[in-house]
């Protein structure tokens, strides 16, 4: 079935910004809250929520065969279990309500009172109930400079790398949507010099520049995922700021990983782009060498060109632009990532997360963390303000965009935006 949404010469009757992520070859799919206090699963064209819920009571989807609730939840999750013949015949159906040459909506005031939101007006939700949320660790290029720091620059790939999308099982129960301020977390640290941890706020909180993926029902309990059919099963992107803080994350990651350095918040934007959206900007990734284990070997280009880019802002002050990467440079694909993480047996669910990992690039104004722009805080960032930065300060909001943009058409994710609060404390009562 083509993916007719994607026709690059279409254009809406909803005003479009020139620069804007979200034109009609876009239609992501997110959850959001009304001005009546209802929620919804809806779209985005322009500047304008599109509740899904009230578009399918009005019969606008009545040729594809939908359950009459299904946007009516305050999940993704059963739309996505739908699978991706669905999505990609209600993403072609929202193309043609839309089409600037379609009178049915358009025409229709009362129907679009009922449909249309102005994004004031609405409150994103996390799109999905994640139910398992893993964390890969993809990028040679994150890797290598996170071994040089603090292992062996000479051998700073560990052995199994280039074999193995190296990754771990995180926690759902703390990942939030753009716009939803954290607390500085606190724990054990050991200070340099010491051999006794002591307990308090970590002082190196850092953000992580990933992606993730979302997936659909792949398989039961037993069954593998081949490389080659792995797509099928992805629903499509977020942006992922994996919040991290390496002091804590120093001291407990021998010998099980990280734990507490990680699960305190990560933050997603709340649109989720669909697999099919981002088709036009599909290409190669890095050559891989040496060739992988049969089970991971896929053919033609398994990346996607997105641009990414993370602002850093004081409280009150003005953003800069810190970093500047590319989902491109990850040396795993998600395909790969998906195949391995299922080869023996893991079941997957509709609504799970997988991250990319620290997306950095081959330069060092490409890094996808703090800990690597300012290797370790040696050599801190300058801010608009003029202040010195080596890790987020209190105060301070870190945010991430990504777009695609082939020449004719250009798609995107919007932002993940969150702010960083001091250690939480419970107020006493009188
Ligand atoms: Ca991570």
């Amino acid at each position: 079935m083509p993916i007719l949404a994607n026709d690059p010469n279409r254009r809406s009757w909803i005003e479009v910004q020139k620069n804007s992520d979200f034109p009609i070859q876009n239609i992501p799919f997110g959850v959001f809250l009304t001005r009546d206090d209802v929620i919804t699963i809806g779209t985005r064209i322009g500047d304008k929520a599109i509740d899904l819920g009230a578009l399918h009571q009005l019969g606008y989807f009545k040729d594809i065969p939908l359950t009459d609730d299904i946007f009516l939840q305050d999940t993704l999750n059963d739309f996505i279990s739908d699978g991706k013949k669905t999505w990609r015949l209600v993403r072609n159906r929202i193309a043609e309500i839309f089409d600037k040459n379609n009178p049915q909506l358009r025409d229709h005031a009362e129907h679009r009172k009922a449909v249309l939101f102005d994004l004031e007006e609405i409150e994103m939700q996390l799109p999905v109930l994640i139910g398992d949320y893993t964390d890969f660790y993809s990028s040679k290029e994150h890797a290598t400079n996170v071994g040089s720091m603090f292992r062996d620059p000479d051998n700073a790939l560990l052995p199994n790398w280039l074999h193995i999308p190296v990754g771990y099982h995180g926690r759902s129960s703390t990942i939030i949507p753009s716009g939803h301020a954290i607390h500085r977390p606190v724990g054990q640290t050991l200070p340099a010099g010491s051999e006794t941890p002591v307990f308090g706020p970590s002082k190196l909180v850092d953000f992580e520049l990933e992606m993730a993926f979302i997936t659909t029902d792949a398989n039961h309990m037993g069954e593998s995922i081949p490389v080659t059919e792995a797509e099928d099963y992805i629903f499509g992107m977020v942006l992922f700021n994996d919040w991290s803080a390496r002091d804590i994350q120093k001291w407990e990651y021998v010998p099980l990983g990280p734990f507490l350095a990680k699960n305190f918040a990560s933050s997603i934007s709340p649109w989720i782009v669909t697999l099919d959206a981002l088709e036009p900007y599909r290409t190669k990734g890095p050559e891989q060498s040496p060739q992988p284990l049969p089970y991971l070997q896929y053919e033609g280009p398994g990346s996607f060109d997105i641009n990414l880019q993370v602002d850093l802002s004081p409280e009150g002050g003005e953003a800069k632009t810190i970093t500047r990467s590319n989902f491109k440079y990850m040396y795993w694909t998600m395909a790969q990532q998906l195949a391995h993480h299922t080869v023996n047996g893991c079941k997957v669910n509709s609504g799970d997360m997988m991250g990319s990992g620290t997306i950095s690039g081959p330069t060092p104004d490409s890094y996808g963390s703090m800990l690597e722009l300012t290797w370790k805080g040696e050599n801190p960032i300058t801010l608009a303000d003029g202040s010195e930065r080596k890790f987020i300060q209190d105060g301070d909001t870190v945010t991430m965009k990504g777009y695609c943009d082939n020449g004719t058409t250009r798609i995107g994710f919007g932002q993940v935006r969150t702010k960083l609060l001091p250690p939480f404390s419970k107020e006493k009562k009188k």
